[in-house]
């Protein structure tokens, strides 16, 4: 495949835009090369500015889970922006997608709109710390919370990809608020609330972990951690940022049976659209400004056009009652695929699966934290990729990310990206 003018446009942009990119993955950096430019997409696909037609499973890294450029939510956006783009006054549909979010979703009441993921798990640890009255947080090394401060520690995908898990730039005095523990292993958070007594204000965690590819929580690890917060009057927040509406219409509190505290949402929430949500029962919802004190705003915040296109996203989802399943089943087809192409040319390799998030290692052992999750081996994976985007088939540049199956997908089209694998595969 040629990438001529990619390339021109991305020396152009170099030029104007840090690394020419307004977000760091973009930049193919963890696997060479430059980045491809999209002029448009539609479904399942998506067409470069060469002429090319990609396969996409990164799908704006999660947000199109029904397909690029669906139907219901580009006409309820176009609608919209003809009536006026902003206001900074509420607007009725803003309570129609709240209370859809809040019937869709099992044990909150109360959700607030923001513009991004980073925004609502920001917000939501302030407010976690405005009910407690405590200062300190848990998270867990590889897993991502957007790029506030307070979690640029050991924060997963686009940071680990450039090997730069603390960033410059966040205080000491905000880093110490924040303690890491290990994914799937209850007894490193145990240890650092017997060691912080009374300051740990909420447990932070992606209840299916998406950003050092796709980690399941193991055995009772989101019971337990439910046990062990109620225990210490700690609040559990379930970062669904990734996998709110899109593992179960409830999310991971459904799939697992698990009530957390607060629940952050973004990317499928927008429809492709830049929105964050964050939610609660009354009693936690209640401390948040112009109720309570906890303070949190924002001028395009509950926007029309973002609520418009969230809006006819989740309804589509509350509708089809089969959308999940049938994302699950593509998603196991095309692991099987992808694991028989694999065998058959020896490729050491661990596949990573939950509903409709898959992740291929590297690394023919369990992959459960960040540790293991970081042996996988870079050079394969660069090759792989590379080699996969020559056969039409796009995958996210990085090797600690998920990729997102979206319903427009069909069964010819996971054949012909397993068929790439086999090819692919016979030249690692
Ligand atoms: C993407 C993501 C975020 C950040 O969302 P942005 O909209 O990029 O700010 C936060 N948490 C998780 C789990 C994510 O996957």
């Amino acid at each position: 495949m040629i990438y001529k003018r990619s390339s021109t446009l991305f020396a152009a942009a170099e030029k104007v835009i840090p690394g020419g990119v307004n977000s760091p993955v973009r930049a193919f950096k963890g696997v060479g090369g430059t980045p491809i430019f999209v002029k448009e997409a539609k479904g399942a696909y998506l067409y470069d500015e060469d002429g090319n037609r990609l396969i996409d499973y990164i799908n704006s890294w999660g947000p199109m889970i029904l397909g690029h450029a669906y139907a219901p939510v580009v006409d309820a956006v176009v609608e919209k922006a003809k009536k006026g783009t902003s206001f900074g006054m509420p607007t009725e549909i803003e309570t129609k997608i709240a209370e859809l979010a809040v019937a869709m979703v099992p044990n909150i009441d109360k959700i607030r709109f923001v513009n991004s993921g980073t925004e609502a798990c920001m917000s939501a640890i302030r407010l976690a710390r405005g009910f407690t009255g405590k200062d300190k947080i848990i998270k867990f090394a590889g897993c991502y919370h957007g790029h506030s401060d307070s979690f640029l520690i050991q924060a997963g995908s686009g940071a680990s990809t450039f090997g730069t898990p603390n960033s410059p730039g966040v205080t000491q005095g905000t880093a110490k608020d924040t303690l890491l523990a290990n994914y799937n292993d209850i007894d490193s958070v145990s240890a650092l609330i017997d060691a912080n007594k009374d300051e740990i204000a909420c447990v932070i965690v992606e209840p299916v972990a998406g950003n050092m590819g796709c980690i399941p929580p193991k055995n009772d690890f989101l019971k337990a951690l439910k046990q062990l917060c109620e225990a210490n009057a700690i609040l559990l927040v379930f970062d669904e940022v990734m996998t709110g509406f899109r593992l179960a219409k409830g999310g991971v509190q459904e799939l697992y049976g698990v009530n957390a505290d607060i629940v952050c949402f973004g990317k499928v929430i927008g429809g492709g659209l830049p929105v964050g949500a964050f939610a609660a029962r009354n009693e936690i919802m209640n401390h948040l400004a112009p109720l309570g004190p906890v303070y949190q705003a924002g001028t395009l915040s509950g926007n029309p056009l973002a609520m418009a296109a969230g809006l006819a996203m989740l309804t589509a989802l509350n509708i089809d009652d089969a959308v999940f399943n049938r994302l699950a089943e593509k998603t196991e087809y095309l692991h099987k695929g992808m694991t028989k192409a694999l065998i058959n040319h020896n490729v050491a390799h661990t596949i990573n699966r939950v509903g409709s998030m898959i992740s291929v290692h590297f690394d023919e052992k369990e992959v459960y934290d960040f540790a293991t999750a970081a042996n996988g081996n870079n050079d394969t994976f660069k090759a792989f990729f590379h080699g996969m985007l020559n056969e039409g088939v796009y995958i996210a540049p990085s090797a600690f990310e998920t990729w997102f199956i979206t319903d427009a997908l069909t069964y010819e089209d996971l054949d012909f990206t397993i068929n790439a694998v086999n090819k692919v595969a016979k030249t690692l």
